[in-house]
């Protein structure tokens, strides 16, 4: 397996001009102390050998002490030589841990973010010499935050090592393996240009590795990964050679597409990608800014009763009155707004304007809003809309939520228990976009929605879709075998009226009676037909005093 180590690094210098004045000076000492041994020796020893033979004086005590001195210096020079060594070595074991630790990440024995960078910067360096580039990827667990709150930090941490172990098992020879940090992995993988497919196939590898059940505990987990790549001969830098971060950077932007686009799957980087990236940026910027400033305001398209041709209430649909943003519609902003943990902050505002608005409204008017499954997970989330409510004054019997089919399979015992704190205050719920999802039978009676939403992509080409047509009949059934009223949405044409005025009683949304209107708007139209609150004197409430066609 390649590169869970560090790699070859500096040891450093200050400690070691100290340790180098003691070498010399126990050096020095043991030089003088033989230089003396040679010189004193010299003289004492052939009196000694004569003195022994017999035939000589014994020798000088004064030289003779001088030799024994000497000797007791070299033993000590020996001594502090070995002692010094064995520190030395000591010191190099502490700084080669010290080193290790610095840049192995501690759980998994990887690489760190800080070592990551400098031994990719020496494995291009030796790729170049070799003809070959590398790829740079990045692995990102998906929705690993939510794993980690569910189960808790110590699966979370095992899930992390795991994850290493099975990238590391499938790691070529000379490839770098690194942790980034939280669940963000990086290996990095010498290649051959001109066979990209290995690194596509080894990526390949890598999510399906990852993919297997990971088993913790008594817990059985599905886990996916995401992956980024990035590659050193990039044309990103056309003047230079591309470094380790920017490699980084662009393995990054590809791996946050990889997301994008459905998680569990691997993207090579595009400098395209780049721009939309920024221009994301931008635009989870500008939402911040808008939502603190206000930019977000409701506007209401109206809902008909069919049977009577009158309108029966609105449903407020989110807009973004900005100078630069003003195109960009709920179905892009709603998703970044809960991705960017804002759509709270964001909804409560616009239901708090909107309750205001419809307090101008006749009394029989209802007011839809929609609730995004980000919201729904908070379990405080009735008792917000409720001291909404309160706070406007707004009578709970005139508002509806709406929720869509996905939003109910992901949490069906949080939806469950929505719906039922909210009905009993007298707040009405329909199931949007019904259709759409897979919603069985069994759980629309248990759940026991007041009112099913066939999703517009049915209802817009019912004239020219047999099919479409069949399936509005269907759930049109559903809706009188369960008892529940129906609104159907994205009605365009006289046409799609007359076909689901032959299909029973339903109530309609959609074009054919205008396009979402300001609350200004909204309120002129309905002083037109005589359904405003008649609050002032000059407005008296003539709230149903004439029948109404709603077609703009
Ligand atoms: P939705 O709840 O299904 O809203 C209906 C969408 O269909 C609206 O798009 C509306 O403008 C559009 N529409 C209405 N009549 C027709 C028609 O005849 N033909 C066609 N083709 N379209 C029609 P919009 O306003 O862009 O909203 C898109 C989605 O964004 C909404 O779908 C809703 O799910 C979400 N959304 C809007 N406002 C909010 C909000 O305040 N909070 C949350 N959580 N979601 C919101
Ligand atoms: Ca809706
Ligand atoms: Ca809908």
């Amino acid at each position: 397996m390649g590169g869970r180590v560090g790699s070859e690094g500096k040891i450093h210098d200050a400690p070691r001009v100290n340790r180098a004045d003691r070498d010399v000076l126990a050096l020095g000492i043991g030089i003088a102390a033989i230089i003396m041994f040679v010189g004193t020796g010299g003289n004492v020893m052939p009196q000694v050998v004569h003195s022994l033979q017999g035939i000589g004086l014994p020798p000088d005590r004064l030289l003779s002490n001088a030799l024994l001195l000497n000797i007791a210096l070299i033993i000590f020079g020996l001594r502090r030589y070995r002692d010094l060594t064995a520190e030395v070595q000591e010191r190099r074991r502490a700084e080669t841990t010290a080193r290790e630790l610095a840049e192995t990440d501690p759980l998994t024995g990887c690489l760190n973010r800080r070592s990551i960078g400098p031994a990719t910067d020496k494995l291009m360096a030796a790729c170049a010499e070799r003809g070959e580039i590398v790829a740079f990827m990045m692995i990102d667990i998906d929705d690993f935050k939510r794993i980690n709150d569910a189960n808790g930090h110590s699966a979370g941490d095992k899930l992390l090592q795991q994850c290493a172990d099975r990238i590391g098992e499938l790691m070529p020879e000379r490839g770098l393996l690194a942790r980034l940090g939280g669940d963000e992995f990086a290996c990095v993988v010498p290649f051959r240009a001109a066979t990209v497919e290995r690194i596509d196939d080894f990526a390949d590898r890598i999510t399906r590795e990852a993919a297997r059940p990971v088993a913790l505990d008594d817990l059985a987990m599905d886990v996916t990964v995401s992956v980024g790549i990035a590659r050193s001969d990039s044309t990103a830098m056309p003047d230079r050679p591309v470094d380790a971060q920017e490699l980084l950077h662009m393995a990054d932007v590809a791996m946050y597409v990889a997301k994008k686009s459905g998680k569990s799957r691997h993207c090579w980087f595009e400098q395209s990608m780049e721009q939309e990236l920024r221009f994301r940026n931008e635009l989870e910027q500008a939402i911040r800014t808008g939502v603190q400033s206000g930019e977000f305001t409701p506007y209401y398209e109206q809902q008909i009763d069919l049977q009577t041709g009158q309108i029966s209430g609105f449903e407020m649909l989110a807009r973004w009155n900005s100078d630069r943003f003003r195109a960009v519609g709920p179905d892009v902003f709603i998703p970044i707004a809960e991705e960017i943990g804002l759509i709270a902050d964001l909804s409560e505002a616009l239901i708090r304007q909107a309750l205001r608005d419809a307090k101008d409204w006749n009394p029989r008017l209802t007011l839809s809003v929609n609730i995004s499954p980000v919201q729904m997970r908070d379990p405080w989330f009735a008792q917000k809309l409720l001291k909404l409510l309160v706070e406007a004054n707004f009578p709970p019997n005139r508002l509806e939520v709406e929720i869509t089919e996905t939003c109910v399979h992901e949490n069906i015992a949080v939806v469950r228990s929505l719906i039922t704190s909210l009905k009993n205050q007298g707040v009405a719920i329909s199931l949007d976009d019904f259709g759409s999802g897979y919603s069985s039978l069994a759980q629309l009676r248990s759940l026991s929605f007041d009112r099913l939403k066939i999703d517009r992509s049915f209802v817009t080409s019912m004239p020219g879709s047999h099919d479409n047509a069949r399936i509005v009949e269907a759930i049109a059934s559903l809706g009188k075998g369960l008892g529940l009223p129906i609104t159907a949405e994205g009605v365009e044409t006289t046409e799609v009226v007359a076909e689901l005025q032959r299909l029973g009683r339903f109530m309609a949304q959609g074009y054919l009676y205008g396009h979402p209107e300001t609350a200004a708007q909204t309120r002129e139209r309905l002083a037109a037909l005589g359904l405003l609150a008649g609050r002032s004197e000059d407005e008296p409430d003539r709230a149903g005093s004439e029948p109404l066609s709603g077609a703009a």
